[in-house]
């Protein structure tokens, strides 16, 4: 083993994760992949593996200061900062952290449709700031049990959010790009198609280029006045722009979200919206689940370095 074969790239590691990490290998740390041509070269030239944390883009130029580095081990299911083609023309190996985030990420996305639509945070202010006791009641919310929902991406946390809707008693529509086996659910082959038939649309799609804009202008019109967009997957899977102007114009009647684009500097029309719940990215963000990703990316670091098949390898 080279003298120092692991470099852990991100300030988003917190201390405990930064130690585990360093203790079980000799480690060097860089806030991020913009920082790493500064790294001395012989640092650069023993190092094997890479444990990334964050969303600022790691790419080719940056994979090719390292000459033996052999796997990047993400912190988080979604890679979409990883340019994992450039790793897999490289022999790169990238690994994420699959399932273990997947029940907490889901929780996080029915409770935002919840929170949303029985407006909860309206209810903690009337609480909290007296006005119950002077005023009285708030205005009735919306009914969430029953209602028909539309899973954008039955994936891993899709197919969680579904599951406990279906507990909900909801009716339970989604698209991907091909129908899956499923209690009854209904299958769109489009997005748009998927929005006109549903008042909650619940974004689960993987995050990078190829999902970008997925969920268009037209499928938010579609979605109508009763609609609510829900996201918990990547700000970029959603026409940001369109959604702000419908949320404004009241062409929908809300929106959950825990994803934006330009995280953490989010767009300012947000900040004006009474008909939206935000959270700032946190659906993995439990001690229980954060830890499991942090053992899921060591485990493939050690199966790297110790020449064994990567856990849960992505390409
Ligand atoms: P997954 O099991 O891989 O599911 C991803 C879904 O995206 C699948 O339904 C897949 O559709 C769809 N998809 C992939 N590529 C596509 C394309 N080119 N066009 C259309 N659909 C495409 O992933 P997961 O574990 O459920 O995670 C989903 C995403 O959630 C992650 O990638 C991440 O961005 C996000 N996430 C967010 C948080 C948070 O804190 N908010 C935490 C964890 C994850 P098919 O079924 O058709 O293949």
């Amino acid at each position: 083993m080279s003298e120092t074969p692991l470099l852990i790239c991100g300030d988003a590691f917190n201390p405990e994760e930064r130690d585990r990490l360093s203790s079980a290998w000799p480690s060097a740390f860089v806030s991020g992949p913009a920082g790493m041509a500064d790294l001395d070269l012989g640092l650069r030239s023993g190092i094997k593996a890479i444990a990334f944390k964050g969303h600022k883009p790691f790419g080719g130029d940056e994979m090719d200061l390292f000459p033996r580095l052999g796997v990047i081990a993400n912190y988080g299911v979604g890679y979409d900062a990883i340019d994992v083609a450039a790793a897999s023309t490289r022999s790169i190996g990238v690994t994420n952290t699959p399932d273990v985030l997947s029940d907490d990420v889901a929780d996080l996305a029915v409770a935002l449709m919840v929170a949303q639509a029985r407006t909860m945070i309206r209810g903690h202010a009337h609480v909290a700031s007296g006005r119950w006791a002077q005023e009285g009641e708030m205005p009735l919310s919306r009914k969430v049990s029953g209602s028909t929902v539309g899973i954008v991406g039955l994936g891993r946390i899709g197919r969680e959010i579904a599951d406990r809707l279906a507990a909900f008693k909801c009716e339970i529509h989604y698209n991907s790009r091909s129908e899956k086996e499923t209690p009854g659910w209904t299958w769109h082959g489009d997005v748009v198609s998927l929005a006109t038939a549903v008042d909650f649309l619940v974004i689960a799609l993987v995050g990078g280029p190829a999902t970008k804009g997925y969920v268009t202008r037209e499928a938010i019109q579609a979605l109508g006045p009763r609609g609510v967009v829900i996201n918990i997957s990547r700000g970029s899977t959603i026409d940001e722009g369109a959604l702000l102007d419908a949320l404004e114009s009241g062409a929908i009647a809300g929106a959950g979200l825990d994803v934006y684009e330009n995280e953490p500097n989010i767009d300012p029309r947000f900040l004006k919206l009474a008909n939206v719940v935000l959270q700032p990215h946190q659906g993995s963000g439990t001690v229980e689940t954060r830890r499991a990703m942090a053992e899921l990316q060591l485990a493939n670091i050690s199966a790297f370095l110790e020449g064994k098949p990567l856990v849960t390898p992505v390409n």
